[in-house]
């Protein structure tokens, strides 16, 4: 399933993605269309209109759009993980009402970081409150990737003694976006930082229609995220080895292919196992997933921990590889060591991610 997807894909992307990085902009015709084929976010059940992927299926499907581009990964990722938090959290309603239009081309993006909360969560002061037969939202939300080209907003805030989260249309009144200036990586993803003042939307758009658990809404969210970007970062790995062997085989120094000299050889070890390493924690994720596993929660954290750092590394050993070949900014193995850099920040920073798995580990110990 997805293999001849994969295709369509390519063809889609071509050379691109190194043109698209430059201008920080992916085009809109391309992200409708894969929308529209229900290829940004493949888990939606088929029974509303997705292509009910499993979770495996999808993360390889995810890998390989994250080693053509990580940008276009960004936005898979965005709106896989609105379509996870609207199935997740919502009623029936709100399934029907929302989870076809992410599969036939309207696009989403999920806010929950602020000014004052981004690894604490517990610190976002966005407020939802109810007004007769509608919400009311004001706050303000940064860094929030794929919310330049979203119609949809999954906004997190405050609600009651709780926390909520609320479909926005983008369009609504008192809805401002101002896109991030210049990020250093997956600049082409549409990072932009949400306002919203007094944004009234009908109170139905509340997911499950009530405050639930602040820390409920997030992991909902966030599992989906995590499980997203430790396959993107899969993705990274691949297109690092390949570019790396490539060259090595290929470029000669000092009469042979540098290939054969040991210490580049190491780096192609290296990329190798981390793109070993990488898959199995994701593949092995997937399946806690699929089985629908109460562990699938801690294999997704461990799952990203494990591929971002291996990301971040394999870009760094595959550009001293290509050295001055890979130095130019828009060349695949340049793109891989910025854009691998930030999945050590996103979806639970490395020191967040080392918490909560040491936390694990210590729930379990006697
Ligand atoms: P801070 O929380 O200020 O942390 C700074 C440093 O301190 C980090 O190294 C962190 O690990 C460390 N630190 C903080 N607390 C602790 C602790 N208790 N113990 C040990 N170390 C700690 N947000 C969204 O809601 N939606 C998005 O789509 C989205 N996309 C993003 C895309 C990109 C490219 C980036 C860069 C950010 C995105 N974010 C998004 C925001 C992202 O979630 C936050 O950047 C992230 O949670 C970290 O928050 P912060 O940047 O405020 O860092």
């Amino acid at each position: 399933m997805l293999d001849g997807e994969r295709e369509t894909v390519r063809a889609l992307v071509g050379d691109q993605a190194g043109v698209w990085d430059r201008a920080g902009l992916l085009p809109l015709e391309l992200l409708r269309k894969l929308g529209g084929l229900g290829l940004l976010s493949a888990q939606i059940p088929a029974a509303h209109g997705g292509r009910g992927a499993d979770s495996r299926t999808n993360g390889e499907f995810t890998a390989y759009v994250g080693s053509l581009c990580s940008s276009l990964r960004s936005v898979m990722t965005s709106q896989g993980m609105a379509a996870w938090t609207i199935e997740r959290l919502g009623t029936r309603e709100q399934h029907r009402a929302f989870l076809p239009g992410l599969s036939s081309g309207q696009l989403a993006a999920v806010g929950f970081s602020e000014t004052d909360a981004g690894s604490d969560l517990s610190a976002i002061g966005t407020r939802i409150r109810r007004d007769g037969d509608s919400v009311v939202v004001d706050g303000a939300k940064r860094w929030i990737t794929a919310s330049h080209y979203a119609d949809l907003l999954v906004i997190v805030g405050q609600y009651d003694d709780g926390a909520a989260a609320v479909v926005i249309p983008a369009d609504t009144p008192g809805v401002h976006v101002e896109r991030v200036a210049e990020p250093m990586g997956c600049r082409a993803a549409g990072h932009a930082d949400l306002r919203f003042d007094s944004v009234r939307v009908p109170a139905e758009n509340v997911l499950g229609g009530t405050g639930l658990p602040l820390p409920l809404v997030v992991t909902a969210a966030l599992g989906y995220g995590r499980m997203s970007v430790a396959w993107g970062c899969v993705g990274i790995l691949r297109a690092c080895l390949d570019a790396a062997a490539t060259h090595a085989k290929g470029r000669q120094q000092f009469g042979k292919p540098i290939a054969e000299h040991q210490l580049v050889a190491r780096h192609i070890a290296e990329l190798y196992v981390s793109e070993q390493i990488a898959s199995r924690a994701c593949e092995h994720a997937s399946g806690r997933w699929d089985a629908k596993s109460p562990d699938m929660v801690v294999a997704a954290v461990t799952a990203k921990h494990i591929g971002a750092g291996h990301a971040a590394r394999g870009a760094a050993a595959a550009v001293q590889v290509l050295a001055s070949a890979g130095a130019q900014d828009g060349h695949v193995v340049a793109r891989a060591y910025r854009d691998a850099k930030l999945m050590e920040i996103i979806e639970g920073s490395n020191e967040i991610c080392q918490l909560i798995l040491s936390q694990h580990a210590l729930s379990h110990a006697e």
